[in-house]
């Protein structure tokens, strides 16, 4: 079905230019970029937009860029929006990428040749399997390289310029956002939905070529605040109930076999201690609770709290509060009620020759709360593997693959309006 596009494609030469701009993003920053060098990969994104002869393109105050790539049909199509995220993960450094290539994969282990400690063994990343034959970008073993997200943002480019260079490829009005801050989760906080005026939108930030996922987890936060009984330590017998060791009682019984990050996967939740500070007369523990459902979710904080209160009744005398906070919900509630907007992109993903797949994202994206903001928003792939580490990896096959999809995502919601 590509056949009658004639992609060019300049997807790797954009992303090795783009990863070279260190993005990282700082949690402890309060302001928004959280980084000011965040703007710098933004600005080279505007005049690169410009120079393709979209005029208003443009970079906000808060570091969030945004196109529009006018309408080449007389029909009334949606607006579409795609999307991906400029900054990269605070857990690994992100400058000085010194981006490699593998040319033509042959299989095996890859080594990174600044810091042969870092090997992309098969065993542990077993997507390389799918990957022979294909150019692979790594880093030289020393940063993170960037696939997430710049692989998306580079796709979004590449397409956009080829859009633009085919005024005959039938389109509605295509809106482009990048984002600052994803990965400390303010990505969204500052965008103007009004201004961007989309009506269904999609971030570019998946991992294997062909996913396409509704569905991220529904979040909650638990605080547990203790208050025990302090007293003097040579006068404490009988009389002491002490803080921090109600709150390590209460951590020695979350379930050990089930329920934890280390022992779930697919489609399950889990309980996860975050964080205990305390002294003899007060303890928290913070905690995250994750699950696909909010019945789910509520389940374990059910759990959670009979768990405290069983804890509780061997300290009489101390009491607990146990707060439960919303962070975010399941994008599938919204999306179900825009069954097209998934049914489309699996067709896109196969006219870009790969056979569609339906996942679901055991965390949240962007996505997830633009759903909730009223964006209708699922996540494709970006083709980015192993993100956050030294061992990050990204195939120029399956970069070039994302733009094609993103090309036929615009065609196929204009046949269908
Ligand atoms: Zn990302």
């Amino acid at each position: 079905m590509n056949s009658h596009l004639d992609f060019q494609h300049n997807v790797t030469e954009r992303f090795l230019r783009y990863v070279t701009i260190d993005t990282q993003s700082d949690p402890e920053s309060p302001t928004c970029p959280s980084t000011e060098k965040q703007k710098d990969l933004g600005r080279l994104l505007v005049s690169e937009l410009k120079a393709l002869g979209l005029a208003d393109a443009h970079l906000d105050e808060n570091g969030y860029v945004y196109a529009a790539i006018p309408a080449t049909t007389s029909k009334k199509v949606p607006v579409l929006c795609f999307c991906s995220h400029l900054d990269t993960s605070p857990d690994c450094t992100g400058a000085n990428v010194k981006p490699q290539i593998v040319k033509n994969y042959r299989g095996g282990d890859i080594t990174l040749p600044a810091d042969p400690s870092q090997i992309i063994r098969v065993a542990q990343h077993p997507a390389l399997e799918d990957q022979i034959g294909n150019d692979i970008i790594t880093t030289d073993g020393t940063t993170l390289l960037g696939a997430d997200n710049k692989a998306g943002v580079a796709e979004i480019m590449d397409a956009a310029q080829f859009l633009v260079q085919n005024p005959h490829i039938k389109h509605g009005t295509i809106k482009i956002l990048f984002t600052p801050d994803e990965e400390i989760g303010r990505g969204v906080d500052k965008v103007d939905l009004k201004k961007l005026g989309a009506d269904f939108a999609y971030t570019v930030d998946g991992e294997t070529a062909g996913q396409i996922e509704d569905e991220t987890f529904s979040a909650d936060g638990a605080t547990i605040t203790i208050q025990g009984v302090s007293i003097h330590p040579g006068f404490a017998k009988g009389k002491m109930e002490h803080a921090i060791k109600i709150a390590a009682a209460i951590i020695e019984r979350l379930p050990k076999d089930t329920c934890s990050p280390e022992t779930t996967e697919g489609r399950e939740g889990f309980l996860h201690p975050i964080g205990i500070s305390g002294a003899l007369e007060q303890a928290t523990i913070g905690l995250i609770v994750r699950d696909f459902t909010v019945a789910g979710l509520k389940q374990k904080e059910a759990l959670l709290e009979h768990i405290v209160k069983d804890v509780m009744k061997d300290y009489p005398r101390s009491t607990y509060r146990m707060e439960i906070k919303e962070q975010y919900r399941n994008m599938k509630e919204v999306i179900d009620r825009h069954p097209e907007t998934v049914e489309y992109a699996m067709e896109a993903i196969r006219r870009a020759g790969l056979e569609p797949v339906r996942a679901s994202i055991r965390g949240g994206t962007d996505g997830s709360r633009l759903s909730f903001m009223g964006l209708p928003c699922p996540n494709i792939f970006a083709g980015e593997h192993a993100f956050h580490s030294r061992l990050e990896w990204v195939s120029r096959q399956d970069m070039e693959k994302a733009v094609q999809t993103i090309v036929h995502l615009a065609m196929i919601w204009e046949e269908r309006a």
